[in-house]
């Protein structure tokens, strides 16, 4: 758990502020260096008080020892924890740190000093104190913060506490829940919700980019309007989390279990292959890409992976159950006898089965075959007869240790 606050370090303090985040980017990439040239015969990889005695040579010789000690140590931390999450499956393996990207660092030894009602501070190595905003509640017993810049030149301070038990009331209830582009998540007792889709700010990044591209390279004009993009696009992004954070939040106080489908979000915005053209060679045909650009745009914008990994992050919290189910045919199955069809689809909001005749929302239907799925009352259509299809429904139980239980049960 982390709590988030915008950070106001004064003109002087932004230097070092900046200085910290190149010298963590920069030990942070030298492990990712060392960790990528392991190979199993050369020994066992160096642990950590290795490399911090590493680090400290390094120091010695190098402009490292200009910079904060206990930052460059909390970069060496900080990629070893995300090599943990890679091990166990929760996060994706630990990549470059570029510059102008990402950019933060650790701060550990955490002291907060309470200024007034509105403000606190943080003490930064060789820094002192910097004030941010108390915009809510500050954690107890935090012991270490991270300060990060953001696309738009913001700061931000995220404190890090132990996670509090949340408490969560028994209700008996589960859900199937359907992610669509069109309607961003449908649920099988029939809400529909839409994320915020930000029309005004979208078409104020857009007018942003016209001036831009008339803008002279290097001037300063173009500088604050490329600034000025990033701001909004960074609203944008701040509106869509906050959404997430909502929706996720009152899925796991109101419901036992959740079910979803297992979606494999990286596959389905892959870009089409190229396709070349048999007549001529170096050549290619129509392949669809720019349609399916579109498509990616409009996944990418309904989060849909950022929804999952909320929801399993609070349901391990609270104890609620989230079950992954296969995805295939959940749209063109009868929510009500079963028959499957790609008839049944009258279009793309519209269900109306071949042969009972049930009409139904389309998303309300694909939700509650998913949530049937969930509860291993519908088989999935195609079970068994197509090779390779071994899993129906798959459970990520709450697990103490973070590790997503990802090897499926098979459903009877
Ligand atoms: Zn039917």
């Amino acid at each position: 758990m982390s709590h988030r606050y915008r950070l106001y370090p004064s003109p002087e303090q932004v230097p070092t502020l900046v200085r910290h985040c190149s010298d963590a980017r920069f030990v942070w990439n030298l492990a990712l260096e060392q960790a990528n040239l392991y190979r199993p015969d050369r020994g066992p990889t160096p642990n950590h008080a290795e490399r911090c005695r590493q680090l400290s040579e390094a120091r010695r010789e190098t402009w490292l020892k200009e910079g904060s000690s206990s930052v460059q140590q909390g970069a060496l931390r900080d990629f070893d924890q995300a090599m943990r999450n890679w091990w166990n499956g929760t996060h994706g393996r630990p990549t470059w740190r570029k510059a102008g990207h990402q950019e933060g660092f650790v701060v550990r030894d955490l002291v907060v000093r309470k200024l007034n009602a509105e403000w606190s501070s943080v003490v930064i190595p060789k820094l002192g104190p910097v004030k941010f905003k108390v915009s809510r509640a500050l954690p107890e017993g935090a012991k270490s913060a991270r300060v990060s810049l953001d696309g738009a030149g913001r700061w931000h301070v995220s404190i890090t506490s132990t996670p509090v038990a949340r408490e969560h009331t028994p209700t008996g209830a589960v859900v199937g829940i359907d992610r669509g582009v069109a309607t961003t998540l449908a649920t099988s007792d029939g809400q529909m919700m839409r994320i915020p889709t930000s029309s005004k700010m979208h078409a104020r990044v857009k007018y942003l980019q016209r001036t831009l591209a008339r803008q002279k390279r290097g001037s300063k004009r173009r500088a604050k309007t490329r600034q000025k993009i990033r701001t909004t696009n960074a609203r944008i992004t701040d509106r869509r989390k906050d959404w997430v954070e909502k929706q996720t939040t009152r899925l796991v106080d109101n419901y036992d279990a959740v079910v979803v489908e297992n979606l494999k979000v990286k596959n389905m915005v892959a870009r089409p292959k190229p396709k070349s053209d048999p007549a001529s060679p170096g050549e290619y045909l129509p392949n669809g890409a720019s349609a399916k650009a579109g498509l990616n745009r409009s996944i990418h914008a309904s989060c849909w992976s950022m929804f999952e990994r909320r929801l399993v992050d609070k349901a391990r919290q609270t104890g609620v159950q989230v079950l992954l189910v296969d995805p295939a045919f959940t749209s063109q199955q009868c929510s009500a006898c079963g028959h499957t069809d790609r008839e049944n689809r009258e279009s793309q909001a519209v269900f109306l089965c071949r042969s009972c005749g049930y009409s139904a929302h389309a998303d309300y239907n694909a939700a509650r075959n998913i949530v049937a799925r969930g509860l291993d009352l519908a088989p999935t259509p195609g079970q068994g007869a197509r090779r390779g299809r071994k899993t129906q429904s798959a459970r990520v139980s709450p697990d103490p240790s973070g590790r997503e239980n990802s090897s499926a049960e098979v459903a009877a």
